[in-house]
């Protein structure tokens, strides 16, 4: 096909990296970022390779790609798509040259990266190493300390003993924050604010980390007050560039988890913005990092930033950035992953430049009215909104569509790209007015209220503010 010459290699490589074009990608995922994936590959003229559980026969994913298979047959519907034999297998048997994680699932684990590249196919993602010592909270941070990059005070190793996390809070006082040493998702995490609660919510968290990721370790770190939450995204090559595509503000969040993404952050000091992307930038090459990443801190109110995590994967929320920026982040994971450099697709840290402000929401379909328990049926009557600066990224969001109970609630993400924060609250807004939805609850109600609360279309909120406005849910 004529437009794969793009991806031809030019001569102009600062360093030599092996380049071999992928024809065929499989994505170890489902939902909205399989098909994320399937456009990208299909506008790069690859072709794209789905997988499915039972439970997912009828999933539209299965429809956007070239070919779809079943895998996991008999197993439960979340460990069909976390059976790193029977992808592999489905991968081997259909020849594909690359695996895409998506987010989620397998998309977190060295042990999948490895096996990947041992079965003679490219992993779309960093290294393996890269993965597993970014995916070590402690190992993590030791990194990012080796770097030079600022952190969060906290435990030095993994803590498994009650006694241990006493003394870490009496050392360094309370409020301090409890973290699965190898988890995410905002899951087997505690804040702690009284001595006499140490005892039970460590306990309590770590029995949450084991039964959740299958290590009780956890991390212990000093809790930040009232913080935002900022990102870098970074893309970097297997010749050592890398290169930042600014940041990203998700600190609407409930119990740790994002709901409301932008980019760029409202507000943000330019020093202290310069600052973050340097620092990222900085941690990235230090342990060499490869493909599409993020840096993740919090900031303070007086500036002060903090290195908490690097997320070794594309990000729920990584199109925000394509929208400020023009720049296809899953095309991006591919080329790289064929072995072109920064340079050879087209990106110069110089000429990327952030256009207006763009904010994505997470329509899901749950519940606000009833703490946000997930809805589950057929969806009678769909209409979504559109028009100017409007992008949907979804799967099943369509009448007839059947919401099973066996996967996370996300109906669609609506992104609104505008001139700037006000304006792309004000485009969000009226979209998300136009939706009709019969048959399942979504969230809408909620995310119409966070549109419309003063404080938020000002850009003055940290990670306390939806548990501050009760009001919202309402
Ligand atoms: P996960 O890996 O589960 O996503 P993160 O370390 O990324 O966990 O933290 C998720 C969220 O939890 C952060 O965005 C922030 O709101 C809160 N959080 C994490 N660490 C701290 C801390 N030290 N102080 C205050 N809040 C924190």
């Amino acid at each position: 096909i004529a437009w794969t010459v793009v991806r031809n290699r030019s001569s102009t490589a600062q360093k030599t990296v092996d380049y071999k074009p992928i024809r065929s990608v499989l994505v170890a995922n489902r939902g909205e970022i399989a098909i994320r994936v399937f456009r990208a590959c299909t506008e790069l003229g690859i072709k794209s390779v789905a997988i499915y559980s039972e439970q997912d026969k009828m999933q539209m994913h299965r429809q956007k790609a070239d070919e779809s298979y079943l895998v996991g047959k008999g197993l439960p519907p979340v460990q069909a798509y976390l059976n790193i034999p029977e992808v592999i297998r489905v991968a081997r048997e259909n020849d594909v040259d690359a695996i895409h994680p998506g987010y989620g699932f397998l998309s977190e684990r060295s042990d999948f990266a490895q096996a990947v590249i041992d079965a003679g196919i490219r992993f779309i993602g960093p290294s393996p190493e890269v993965v597993r010592q970014m995916g070590d909270k402690v190992a993590a941070r030791q990194a990012a300390i080796d770097s030079g990059v600022p952190i969060v005070p906290g435990t030095a190793g993994p803590v498994t003993t009650t006694e241990e996390a006493m003394d870490f809070c009496l050392q360094y006082g309370l409020p301090v924050i409890f973290k699965a040493a190898y988890g995410g998702g905002g899951r087997g995490m505690r804040v702690v604010k009284n001595m006499d609660e140490v005892k039970e919510a460590f306990e309590r968290a770590s029995s949450e980390a084991a039964a959740a990721f299958g290590n009780g370790a956890m991390f212990i770190e000093k809790f930040i007050e009232r913080p935002r939450h900022i990102e870098v995204q970074l893309l970097g090559d297997k010749a050592g560039n890398v290169v930042h595509l600014y940041e990203r503000d998700c600190s609407v969040q409930r119990r740790h988890q994002k709901v409301v993404e932008m980019a760029p952050a409202p507000l943000l000091d330019q020093k202290v913005r310069e600052s973050m992307l340097e620092y990222a930038v900085k941690l990235a090459k230090h342990v060499g990092y490869e493909n599409a990443g993020t840096v993740e801190f919090l900031v303070d109110g007086q500036g002060n930033f903090y290195f908490i995590e690097v997320n070794a994967r594309l990000q729920v929320e990584h199109t925000v950035t394509e929208e400020i920026t023009g720049i296809d982040l899953v095309q991006s994971q591919i080329k790289i992953a064929e072995g072109l450099t920064i340079p050879e697709i087209g990106l110069d840290q110089s000429k990327i430049v952030p256009q207006g402000f763009a904010i994505q929401c997470r329509v899901t379909t749950e519940d606000p009215a009833k703490n946000f328990q997930p809805d589950t049926g057929r969806i009678e009557v769909f209409r979504s909104g559109e028009g100017m600066g409007i992008r949907l990224d979804g799967a099943s969001a369509f009448a007839g569509a059947i919401i099973s109970p066996y996967y996370d609630s996300l109906l669609v993400k609506v992104i609104a790209h505008a001139h700037d924060l006000q304006s792309s609250c004000a485009k969000l807004s009226r979209a998300l007015r136009e939706f009709r939805v019969r048959g399942v609850k979504t969230n809408i109600p909620f995310l119409l209220n966070v549109l419309d609360n003063q404080k938020f279309t000002t850009g003055v909120v940290d990670t306390y503010f939806i548990d501050e406005h009760p009001q919202l849910f309402t």
